[in-house]
């Protein structure tokens, strides 16, 4: 049989790179199947390396809030490559850049420039580990802070126990000194924090979970963490990789109107570039050297090109607050009549909103923490991913990942996925009952 261009690069990728990707999320594994390999995108259309098109609601998992190829980032760029792609050394544009987010986000009064998500939330930890000389941390099940050893822990038997690493390689050690919390659940906050009397360092969470799905924070759950924080001296940390620039111009802490110590960025900051950064108080963030004794560095942080890229894109998301409205109004557009055909199928189904952060659970349950999310069909996701695919809707490729739309989504594209949705369900429902 003939392969398509995708199945033969998929081919030809796992015989030199693990998996055939260079991160597991793209690999299809929730959804089964080969990944779409693209060649080429502009706006919210995709082109994969057969020439098909797709509308994409992944936006490389957020970054591409204005849509692919958008002509000042890519103007930006090209402009900065002629006089060098790096330097290691200071220039002009990180200032600039570290002036627009602190006018985006106030409460950001010094920030740090790194390459990815990752590494600012493992510097972020650092960070509140030296400030406070305390050792442990909070985090919360389901939420995701990239791949740092202290990360990738998950809450062991009984929500008192110690951690335990959740991949081979995170060392016990590490393990103990995370603690694990449920989302949405003071409760459960409050009780580690008696128990680790004096010794949490920080609590760092998703202000709107975005990597369990989109669940956002039920009221009263971010101000309780707030004043917990308060309380203990311990720091509290948002991590805004994905909400950071997406939810209004100052995250979810504008949304929210609640204020952490120490916020993490990534993804919309570098305009698609490997860009990240964490900041807060001045005070906090004095202890990173070389003011301060917590040691932090990169060869290529502050990076030309990706200050470049990053700052075309905050500038137009500054200027143009009425983007954030256009957002919105584009998702609950989509969102309503979503729904509408769910409902039309009569489909077990749970969807959370937040800004322009969207997803639909496949469950009867009400989703607003890691174990309700778990309760949604994957198997039917699965179908409907694809027949939605075929129908050239590019969904993030799992039931646990948050849509992103972007403002060049045309209405007419939100009509075609409707239209899209309206088939695929029809088309997964009979194949759900054929592969039982
Ligand atoms: C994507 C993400 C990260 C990790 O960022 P990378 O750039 O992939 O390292 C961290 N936290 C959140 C909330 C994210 O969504």
């Amino acid at each position: 049989m003939l392969l398509n261009k995708s199945e033969y690069l998929f081919e030809r990728a796992q015989q030199f790179i693990p998996g055939g990707v260079n991160s597991p999320a793209r690999a299809f594994k929730s959804v089964g199947g080969v990944p779409v390999f693209f060649k080429k995108a502009k706006g919210s259309i995709i082109t994969d390396e057969d020439g098909n098109e797709y509308i994409d609601y992944v936006g490389s998992w957020g970054p591409m809030i204005l849509g692919h190829a958008y002509s000042p980032v890519v103007k930006a760029v090209q402009d900065a490559s002629f006089n060098s792609t790096s330097f290691g050394a200071p220039t002009e544009i990180e200032i600039q850049m570290a002036e627009l987010v602190q006018e985006m986000v106030p409460n950001v009064e010094r920030v740090r420039m790194v390459n990815s998500g990752t590494e600012a939330c493992m510097s972020a930890i650092r960070v509140a580990r030296g400030y406070t000389g305390k050792e442990k941390i909070i985090k919360f099940e389901g939420n995701y802070h990239g791949h740092g050893d202290s990360f990738l822990i998950k809450a062991g038997s009984g929500a008192l126990t110690l951690g335990k690493p959740s991949s081979p390689g995170v060392t016990e050690g590490t393990a103990k000194d995370t603690l694990n919390a449920d989302y949405n659940d003071l409760k459960s906050v409050e009780k580690l924090l008696k128990k680790n009397k004096k010794n949490v360092a920080a609590i760092i969470l998703e202000p709107v979970a975005g990597n369990m799905g989109c669940i956002p924070p039920e009221p009263g759950f971010l101000e309780g963490l707030r004043k917990l924080c308060d309380q203990h001296k311990t720091l509290l940390i948002f991590d805004e990789v994905m909400t950071g620039f997406r939810l209004a111009r100052g995250g979810a802490q504008e949304r929210y109107n609640v204020w952490a110590d120490l916020v993490t960025f990534g993804k919309i900051i570098g305009g698609g570039l490997p860009v990240g950064a964490f900041g807060g108080k001045k005070e906090i963030m004095d202890v990173v050297s070389p003011v301060g004794p917590v040691y932090q560095a990169g060869t290529l942080s502050g990076n030309p090109l990706a200050m470049s890229a990053g700052y075309a894109q905050l500038t137009a998301l500054e200027k143009h607050p009425e983007y954030y409205v256009e957002l919105e109004e584009k998702t609950d557009y989509l969102a309503k009549r979503l729904r509408v055909v769910l409902s039309e199928h009569e489909v077990d189904y749970h969807m959370n909103q937040a800004g322009s952060m969207i997803s639909i659970f496949f469950t009867s349950e009400k989703v607003n923490g890691f174990k309700t999310a778990n309760t949604t069909d994957q198997k039917f996701f699965r179908l409907f991913f694809h027949e939605m695919l075929k129908r050239g809707v590019y969904l993030p490729p799992s039931p646990f990942e948050t849509w992103f739309l972007a403002t060049s989504l045309t209405y007419d594209m939100l009509d075609q996925t409707i239209l899209a949705a309206d088939e695929a369900l029809a088309e997964a429902k009979v194949r759900y009952e054929k592969e039982d």
